[in-house]
């Protein structure tokens, strides 16, 4: 017999114990409930009906955690996981399939296939910077797959969280799915539960403890990091185009971006012709007082305001630098003169600011590249094809764009993955994983 649905209504508690929600959903999985793709198609078009009936709330909440822009949040949260929810519709049927693989002599009259099982129980454990995609997202793949799941959105995009705490239950089958609330101590307390699989996406420190977590119970984990994505700007390019799409995606989301272009990369030179250009860019987007833009986000909370502000004082100011604390506004902000050792060039940035740091050469910027943790996201703009083909060759990244920024994970077509900060073994079994490379060109004017 089916459990009972939970009252649909009661948000989940902080107090809930976790032992509870996992008994409930590990006898839920092992019904056997999650596995036809009625049941799979019936909770991801809930989840297609949750992101259409509750547009404005959304919307609302994330203007009030991140002062997200209408088009950011209609672009960057909204769109993506509707289309993520479409795609593992379309494609349900051909990824729940066997796959037939080839056979040796010995197993001739043998049929061999692949089959793909859902692992379980999954925990899906989410930060603030794209609250609702990046729990959406994973989830989709999670349902898609069979699985049960616990979801733990970031208990610092408040607004969004008490959403998908409230709301999000209503439009899925409470028996399979939970969400659970908490920060750091709380998620170290479900963590100690074990998991069939931890989809976790954040930083790199707590990425760690996750990792730790999960080992004691052998469970499989993936892990989508942050750090400093170089961004290699060639003498040959057209300044232009180069800064706005620099500025475009440096400074998207106030610059909360993992896959940001994190610094620049080019010859003292290309540094004269981009810094007016960069001033054109902000000043095309965000009008002459970016303070009073619409369109640019703030920074989460006072404790990254803070940081932030430190990192102003690296380097030289070239644009920018203003800061307000009441609002926890940061200008968009390009820093020259940066010293390596300094903490702009050490952490990862995670808002508005860009440093322009100078090399030599190709070859300098490519070593510059190779002597640090492998990128999450390398970018490189050149007019030459072969200065691209160059640092795509010669580098290792989690993704790569030529003449772009992120573009290359608005592309369902590449797969999740990569290298270094994004270990990334295929997570559940239906997921569409990952970015891989792309290259673009650039025209060679704006
Ligand atoms: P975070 O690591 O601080 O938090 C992420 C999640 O972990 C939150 O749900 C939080 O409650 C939980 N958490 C925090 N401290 C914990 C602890 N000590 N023990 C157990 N759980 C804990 O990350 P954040 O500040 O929310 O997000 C920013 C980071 O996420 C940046 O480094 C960014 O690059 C990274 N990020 C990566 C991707 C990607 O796709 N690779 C996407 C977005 C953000």
């Amino acid at each position: 017999m089916e459990p009972r649905p939970q009252d649909l209504s009661r948000p989940p508690s902080r107090m809930d114990p976790f032992e509870d929600t996992l008994r409930r959903l590990r006898e839920a999985f092992a019904s056997g409930r999650t596995r036809p793709a009625e049941f799979r198609a019936a909770q991801l078009e809930g989840l297609g009906r949750f992101l259409r009936d509750n547009r404005q709330l959304l919307l609302d909440a994330l203007a009030q955690d991140l002062h997200k822009s209408t088009f950011e949040a209609e672009v960057s949260e909204i769109a993506i996981s509707q289309s993520e929810v479409d795609l593992a519709l379309r494609n349900l049927q051909a990824w729940m399939e066997d796959e037939r693989v080839s056979k040796n002599l010995a197993t001739q009259l043998d049929s061999a296939f692949i089959r793909k099982e859902p692992f379980g129980v999954a925990l899906i454990i989410a930060p603030w910077n794209y609250p609702l995609n990046l729990t959406l997202v994973p989830l989709v793949g999670a349902i898609a797959a069979g699985n049960c799941v616990v979801l733990k959105p970031s208990e610092i995009s408040k607004s969004i969280e008490k959403v998908l705490a409230e709301v999000l239950p209503r439009y899925l089958d409470q028996g399979c799915f939970a969400v659970v609330l908490g920060g750091p101590a709380e998620t170290a307390q479900l963590l100690e539960q074990r998991f069939d699989h931890i989809f976790f996406t954040g930083s790199p420190s707590v990425g760690k403890i996750v990792m730790a977590a999960a080992a004691k119970h052998l469970t499989p984990v993936t892990l989508e990091l942050g750090g400093k994505n170089p961004c290699y700007v060639d003498d040959d390019c057209d300044p232009q185009t180069v800064a706005n799409r620099v500025a475009w995606f440096r400074y998207f989301n106030a610059g909360q971006t993992c896959v940001a272009p994190d610094y620049v990369l080019c010859s003292p030179e290309t540094r004269e012709r981009l810094l007016p250009a960069l001033q054109n860019a902000i000043a095309r987007f965000y009008g002459d007082d970016p303070q009073r833009s619409p369109n640019l986000g703030r920074i989460i909370n006072q404790k990254h305001f803070k940081r932030l502000q430190g990192l102003l004082g690296c380097g030289r100011v070239a644009i920018g630098g203003q800061s307000d604390e009441s609002e926890r506004y940061i200008a968009p902000t390009v820093l020259v003169d940066v010293q390596e050792t300094e903490p702009v060039m050490q952490e990862e940035i995670f808002g508005p600011i860009l440093p322009l740091v100078s090399v030599r050469s190709l070859d300098d910027a490519i070593d510059f590249i190779n002597r640090r943790e492998k990128p999450l996201a390398l970018y490189a703009f050149s007019n030459s094809t072969q200065v691209v083909q160059r640092v795509l060759a010669q580098t290792s990244s989690g993704g790569f764009c030529g003449n772009d920024g992120f573009m290359h994970m608005t592309l369902a077509s590449l797969p999740f993955g990569g290298v270094g900060r994004c270990p990334r073994p295929a997570l559940l079994p239906c997921l569409r994983v990952a970015q891989c490379h792309l290259t673009s060109f650039l025209p060679r004017t704006a």
